[in-house]
């Protein structure tokens, strides 16, 4: 079995009806359904949340006037060709363009791509020097695309190009490939980043707690069992995983696959995405909602990239807010927290 790329492999598949304005959804990115993923698709649900992920729907071809081909202004903090410099202390690296799979709601929808050029063997010791220059540079993410599609040796030299830079202290990954495509999670391909001088960490990608199936769970161990910490990145996404009882069940089966989740992302302003957003009052209850009921461990942050390449910051719920009551013995800064499961108490601020 074989990814499926082309709409004619997904008609084939029953997975889209033949309809024209198909292909105009599809020609503003690249399709690709590995066989795992496929496998996880029930064909009887017409909502299926795997497939809603990967299969190209003509909403996509509505674009809002909100919406931006450049999101969270990558392009404005582009430093050499492959760095994205935005914080003192860290970078992206993105070494190509490709991944295992297409997600129609990505927030580089625009750049990913087969068609998407890799870094030359020349810009990516440019990208090093470039590093290498810059002794505040403490932490480089490798992205993309998905890092973990590089031959299991390119990335290894690549890794070690980095450990060999004194001041570099952690080497972050973020891919989505132990989960849907877990039999590339080889010995070659763990040794390849398994730790060395400087510490590395992988960040997957995980929205629905189906795509936690045993294959994708034993490559995760074995990364886990190399020695290297893993992190949660989740999408919040309208129709996939926008309830209380998914998010609980994906960030607690995450939690029993060793990662910890991280970052739950709001979605962003992607061109054509207009159907996977949810607003953030929704975020912010659902958000509230897994604080009463999950462990510490399982309670990611939710996030907002804001747009303009200003970075990312956390958008609550919060738990704190002024003394607003009438109580005249109410001390000047008295502050009201409200706990866990919708009480309000008094503190002093
Ligand atoms: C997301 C991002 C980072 C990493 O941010 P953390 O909050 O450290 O996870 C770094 N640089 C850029 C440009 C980013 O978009
Ligand atoms: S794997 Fe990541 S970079 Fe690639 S299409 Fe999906 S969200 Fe985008």
């Amino acid at each position: 079995m074989q990814t499926l790329r082309t709409l004619e492999a997904l008609e084939r598949e029953g997975l889209v009806a033949a309809e024209p304005r198909l292909a105009d959804a599809a020609q503003s990115m690249a399709i690709a359904i590995t066989p795992e993923m496929l496998g996880l698709i029930d064909r009887a649900d017409a909502d299926d949340p795997i497939a809603r992920q990967f299969v190209p729907s003509i909403a996509e071809t509505e674009i809002a006037p909100e919406e931006l081909a450049d999101p969270i202004g990558d392009e404005a903090r582009a430093a050499v060709k492959g760095i994205v410099h935005r914080y003192p202390d860290r970078v992206l690296l993105k070494p190509l363009h490709v991944c295992p799979v297409y997600c129609r709601f990505c927030f580089r929808r625009e750049k990913v791509g087969p068609g998407g050029e890799a870094l030359s063997a020349d810009e990516l010791a440019a990208a090093l020097a470039y590093i290498r220059d810059r002794p505040e540079i403490w932490e480089v993410i490798l992205t993309g695309g998905d890092p973990l599609m590089m031959a299991p040796r390119r990335l290894a030299d690549l890794i070690a190009g980095l450990d060999a830079i004194g001041h570099v202290g952690v080497i972050r990954i973020h891919s989505r490939v132990p989960i849907v495509d877990p039999s590339r999670v080889t010995p070659e391909l763990v040794t390849a980043i398994k730790p060395r001088r400087a510490a590395p960490w992988l960040g997957v990608h995980c929205n629905h707690p189906r795509e936690l199936q045993p294959a994708a769970r034993m490559a995760l161990g074995r990364l886990a069992d190399a020695g290297i910490p893993l992190l949660g990145q989740t999408v919040l996404l309208a129709g996939i995983n926008d309830t209380v009882d998914t998010l609980d069940q994906l960030m607690r089966a995450l939690v029993t696959a060793r990662v910890k989740p991280y970052y739950l992302h709001h979605p962003d302003l992607v061109r054509g995405t207009g159907h996977f957003r949810v607003s953030i009052a929704r975020g912010q209850e659902l958000m509230r909602a897994l604080r009463g009921r999950l462990s510490g461990l399982a309670q990611p942050t939710y996030v907002l990239d804001v747009p303009g390449g200003h970075g990312k910051v956390p958008i609550g719920p919060g738990y704190l807010a002024g003394y607003l009551g009438d109580d005249p013995d109410a001390l000047p800064d008295e502050l009201r927290v409200r706990d866990a499961f919708g009480q309000t108490h008094r503190y002093p601020g």
